[in-house]
């Protein structure tokens, strides 16, 4: 594997001083963190999804469009000189940073993204044959496994995939069955950015080369934690994205073999990557312009040239040891809460930690959302892994990941916050718990959840909440402006979900599920008996907050009559609510989903 010691070449000059390592001190570097979160400070557990940015980085952005904006190569003005050597200076220090062959190893794209449909659609297309493999991992991030299937389509070339361990181990003996001479692709994560798996990268590139298979390295993750040589490595293609490397977002490298570059026709056609053009033909300019069609993100370049020179003046080797204190730390922490359950111990692990809350069973969208109201930043779902959930039999994870500016009081500050929210969800368990025990089963509408309640009132449907949704809508407005912060308002919202009619579970079926929800939702309507036109509806979630959702959507909804609920405007209530504001897009998507459902419901009913 190649993670060795960074080592800058000794005819080139270290570009910043290096220093001692000093999280303090570092944490002063990034003013972001400064910050408080609903009335905490921030705690950014959230790394893995991107870094924050030191000021240097920050500075350079705006020095480069106060001073120095103009597009790349092509103007003898000064402004458009001093912007190319500023771009290519900054390759030159990536080439320097992964110790690349030549500068000409090194393309410019959006991110490590970018750089895979690149290699998929110039190289896959080109060399692929029906019938050739291409080998991927189990825990790949889907931009590691949706452009291949693309060009299998596209080819006739077969997508394998190596399994892992339950511990998120990528299991070596099966990855040796699966390479044969059909192999003409290995293409793998060097870190997992679910589980936090470190991959033996030079292993898999070493069989994979035996068996005359090329490797593309994912190292989107791994690249901020491990000095990385690609030399050594001898990975084909490696992609990393620099908005993870504590550098701008809209930026990453494609880090290929000259030679392999040289065979691979350009992806994408435009200005720059030209030699001449006529109508009849056109010819290529040389590497790397030959794929770096367009006006490229200029600023983001040498912003990320200047977060590499940040990274190598704190030490890569002393970061890693930093963030695995950290790691250990906050396993040892999670290890001590009863009721957490933690999701990948491969023996080889760094950065992340991906947990679930199972005693008492708390949805990881709760969790992360209870974790944001003690101003701590964690992320919750499936991490754009899903295969690799279904593999483990999970919807999806709480995770927190680290980068060098985290220190341990921030892991005491997010392993306390878990621990009460445990504690927490333990008691509102048995609070319901108790209230089922007196729940008469005759009493149809008893608020009990599903867990609790018998199942004579398994068929309860919200009744309406007012004369028509205006009315209903305006009493949970009421209710809300009462509530002075969204701490407050949360904590309504769980409790009106805790209060929704349960919804049996042979009613959970693929039909009544809602899909484009983080969260596992179903729903399921019916024509109220005795009525024409009234619409009734039950729902249910695994998250607490979508059940909060569902209590708004049946309070205005459930009873009405199909032509008002038609009629409402849902968005403007959201709004009014603050939804937009607080929710992320996932969960407002998800919300859309199910107001979109009981729209088709309603419309179908109104006729
Ligand atoms: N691979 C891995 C392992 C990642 O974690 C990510 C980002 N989460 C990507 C690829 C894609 O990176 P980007 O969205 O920056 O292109």
């Amino acid at each position: 594997m190649s993670i060795i010691s960074q080592t800058v070449p000794s005819s080139m000059p270290a570009p910043v001083e290096s220093r001692s390592f000093d999280v303090q001190r570092l944490r002063d570097d990034f003013p972001i963190l400064r910050q408080k979160v609903h009335g905490r400070p921030l705690v950014y557990l959230d790394n893995a999804a991107t870094t924050q940015k030191p000021k240097v980085v920050l500075d350079a952005l705006q020095r480069y469009y106060t001073q120095d904006n103009a597009n790349i190569h092509r103007a003898v003005h000064q402004l458009s000189e001093r912007a190319t050597r500023e771009f290519e200076e900054a390759r030159e220090k990536i080439c320097r940073f992964l110790h690349a062959h030549d500068h000409r190893e090194i393309i410019f794209t959006r991110g490590a993204t970018e750089g895979i449909n690149l290699v998929a659609q110039s190289w896959g297309r080109t060399f692929l044959r029906p019938g050739d493999e291409i080998l991927i991992s189990t825990m790949e991030h889907h931009s590691n496994i949706v452009p291949w299937q693309m060009v299998c389509q596209a080819t006739g070339a077969v997508l394998q995939v190596v399994p892992i361990s339950d511990d998120g181990e990528l299991l070596f003996d099966e990855y040796e069955k699966l390479l044969s001479s059909r192999t003409r692709l290995v293409s793998m994560v060097h870190l997992s950015n679910s589980l936090g798996t470190l991959n033996p990268v030079e292993r898999i590139i070493e069989l994979a080369h035996a068996r005359g298979a090329k490797v593309l390295i994912d190292a989107a993750q791994s690249i901020s934690h491990y000095a990385i040589d690609v030399q050594e490595m001898d990975c084909d293609w490696l992609v990393l994205s620099g908005h993870k490397l504590y550098g701008p977002t809209g930026v990453g490298v494609l880090y290929g073999k000259a030679d392999l570059l040289q065979e691979m026709p350009p992806w994408q056609g435009g200005g720059d990557m030209i030699k001449q053009v006529t109508f009849e033909r056109t010819t290529y300019a040389e590497l790397p312009n030959k794929f770096e069609a367009g006006t490229p993100n200029i600023a983001g370049v040498i912003g990320l040239g200047v977060a590499v020179d940040y990274l190598q003046s704190v030490g890569l080797p002393q970061i890693a040891e930093h963030e695995d204190q950290l790691l250990r730390y906050a396993t040892e922490r999670l290890e001590q809460i009863r009721g957490i359950r933690l999701i990948g111990q491969a023996p080889n692990k760094a950065a992340v930690l991906s947990f679930l809350v199972t005693e008492p069973v708390l949805a990881p969208l709760d969790v992360g959302t209870r974790l944001d109201l003690h101003g701590i930043a964690v992320r919750t779902g499936h991490h754009c892994c899903q295969p690799l959930m279904d593999r483990l039999g999970i919807s999806g994870t709480v995770r927190m990941s680290v980068a060098m500016y985290n220190t341990l009081t921030e892991i005491d500050l997010f392993a306390n916050a878990l621990e009460r929210i445990v504690e927490e969800g333990a008691k509102r368990t048995r609070t319901l718990a108790m209230t089922s025990e007196s729940c008469p089963a005759e009493a149809v509408l008893c608020g009990s959840t599903r867990d609790t309640c018998p199942p004579r009132v398994d068929l309860a449907f919200a009744p309406a909440m007012g004369h028509s949704p205006t009315e209903a809508a305006q009493e949970i407005l009421d209710v809300f402006d009462l509530l002075e912060d969204w701490g407050d308002r949360y904590q309504y919202l769980i409790e009106l979900g805790s209060k929704i009619p349960p919804m049996p579970e042979e009613l959970k079926t693929e039909c009544t599920r809602v899909h484009g929800c983080q969260s596992i939702v179903h729903l399921t309507a019916r024509q109220k008996p005795g009525s024409k036109d009234v619409l009734e509806f039950l729902a249910d979630s695994d998250a607490e907050l979508v059940r909060g959702l569902i209590a708004l959507l049946e309070h205005v909804y459930s009873g009405q009559r199909a032509k008002e609920i038609l009629a409402f405007d849902i968005d403007g209530f959201f709004r009014k609510l603050g939804l937009d504001q607080h929710l992320s897009m996932n969960r407002r998507n998800g919300l859309a989903a199910m107001v979109q459902r009981l729209k088709q419901h309603a419309a179908a009913l109104a006729g």
